[in-house]
């Protein structure tokens, strides 16, 4: 494809992407405007990442989304996330021909468990109103011209009167998100703010038990200090892993670790293993439990507390003979459990890097973008949406909405922009 042109050129061919090619191009036949949508994507198979999606189901959205389920500029994704709330989301699913299921837990899939579907249907769509999807055309370069953009691919280049960049953020770089979206939207003068991998496990120090543990979940309060001051508590299930921590209480605050330790701030993670129970409240409970069990083990007291394994574990790892009876054990070791119980060190020593993050933190700051129609602040007619702005969503469908909500948004305005006037045009003439 070589010096065609576009009304509107999309980079990045994921979920915001075709989100915002289905809407440009619908709105286009809405409105009646004789123009056309190019979506360009580096894969030679589009839509990787939501095929792996929520274990192959595709966690589409949650039933409930709010400003609080995400991080960044909150005044701003409040703002974004009412132009395309969740049942716009499932009804616009709906018209595509994907029926959406609740689960207990908010999230939401298609009923038919499979990732395929929402892509086979987003794919479908996107063709259905006409927009021309290209595969296999890596853009390498953006420059303006004096009535838009010319994009140049490994095939040539296009021109296009209005550009979405929807290239992703760097997690699972193989699927085609390796990060070199950032450099575009730089390139055309935005900043970036610095990322890290979220959503990601964390590894712990090998002198750990975790690997004896690797399976087992349970509940834990998970605190996050950088530079000694607390910035995140949540409670939630914690996942050992055969080389540290996952499941989504850690998941949803690892974004604080990778992002303190890039910056070179020191950063804690505690847990409570009781959560809701302080120290006090524990060897109270301990000292009962000792004076009405006094021959039962300290392993099976625990055991009333946390999984089996994990008190087995914990009693070796801080030298406390598990099968000790209650009565015998030490006031040291009954505190030093105790403590451990309560306000346990993780001894993290990295993440689990992009290739198995499921996002990114960090990117284009959203302060640089007009939240009513994500236009670039500093780049008329440039379009910024989903993973490459600098909003993370917490685990349970919220990194999706945040695509189809941004896509949506950018779709629909970057056509409406034409009819203010500015006809949908296309130049040979750079701008610098
Ligand atoms: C394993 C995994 C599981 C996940 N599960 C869920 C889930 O169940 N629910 C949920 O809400 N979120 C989930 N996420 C997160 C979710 O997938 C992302 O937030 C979402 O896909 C981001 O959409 P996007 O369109 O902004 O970016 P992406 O999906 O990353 O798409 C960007 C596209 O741009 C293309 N591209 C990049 N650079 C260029 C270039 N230079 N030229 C041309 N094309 C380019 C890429 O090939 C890619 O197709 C998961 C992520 C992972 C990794």
């Amino acid at each position: 494809m070589t010096d065609h042109s576009f009304t509107i050129a999309i980079v990045g061919a994921g979920a915001a992407g075709l989100t915002g090619a289905i809407a440009a191009a619908q709105t286009l036949a809405q409105e009646k405007i004789d123009g056309s949508v190019l979506l360009l994507d580096g894969a030679k198979h589009i839509g990787a990442k939501i095929l792996v999606s929520g274990g192959g189901r595709c966690n589409v959205t949650h039933n409930v989304v709010t400003p609080k389920d995400f991080f960044g500029n909150r005044n701003i994704i409040r703002n974004v996330l009412a132009a395309f709330p969740v049942e716009r989301t499932i009804s616009w699913f709906t018209s595509l021909g994907v029926e959406l299921k609740h689960e207990p837990t908010g999230k939401l899939f298609p009923t038919t468990d499979k990732a395929r579907t929402v892509l086979q249907a987003l794919i479908d769509g996107a063709r259905h109103a006409g927009v021309t999807i290209c595969p296999d055309h890596r853009v390498n370069a953006i420059s303006r011209t004096n009535t838009g953009f010319l994009v140049q691919h490994n095939h040539g280049s296009a021109y296009a009167s209005r550009v979405m960049l929807a290239t992703g953020g760097q997690s699972l770089p193989r699927s085609g998100s390796d990060g070199f979206g950032f450099h575009l939207a730089h390139r055309l003068g935005h900043q970036i703010n610095p990322t890290a991998p979220a959503l990601v496990p964390l590894v712990l120090d090998r002198s750990m038990f975790q690997a004896t543990l690797s399976g087992l979940s349970h509940d834990v309060e998970l605190t996050t200090l950088v530079d000694k001051r607390e910035v995140d508590r949540r409670t939630g299930s914690l996942l050992w892993t055969h080389v540290g921590i996952s499941g989504p209480v850690v998941l949803d605050a690892s974004r604080f670790w990778t992002l303190a330790t890039k910056q070179g701030t020191v950063v804690e993670m505690y847990g409570n293993f009781v959560p809701g129970q302080s120290a006090d409240e524990l060897r109270a409970w301990f000292v009962a439990q000792a004076a009405q069990h006094p021959r039962r083990s300290l392993v099976r007291t625990l055991s009333y507390l946390i999984p089996d394994r994990f008190a087995e574990s914990l009693c070796r790892h801080l030298s406390c003979e598990p099968q000790t009876a209650m009565a015998q054990v030490p006031r040291l070791n009954r505190d030093r459990l105790l403590h451990a119980l309560t306000r346990f060190h993780f001894p993290i020593i990295s993440d689990r890097g992009w290739n198995v993050a499921e996002v990114t933190t960090g990117g284009v700051p959203l302060e640089e973008i007009n939240y009513r129609t994500m236009e670039s602040k500093l780049v008329p007619r440039l379009y910024l949406l989903g993973e490459m702005l600098d909003c993370d969503g917490r685990i349970g469908g919220f990194n999706f909405q945040w695509a189809w909500t941004t896509g949506w948004l950018a779709g629909e305005s970057a056509v409406r922009s034409l009819l203010k006037g500015k006809a949908p045009a296309h130049s040979a003439s750079l701008l610098e």
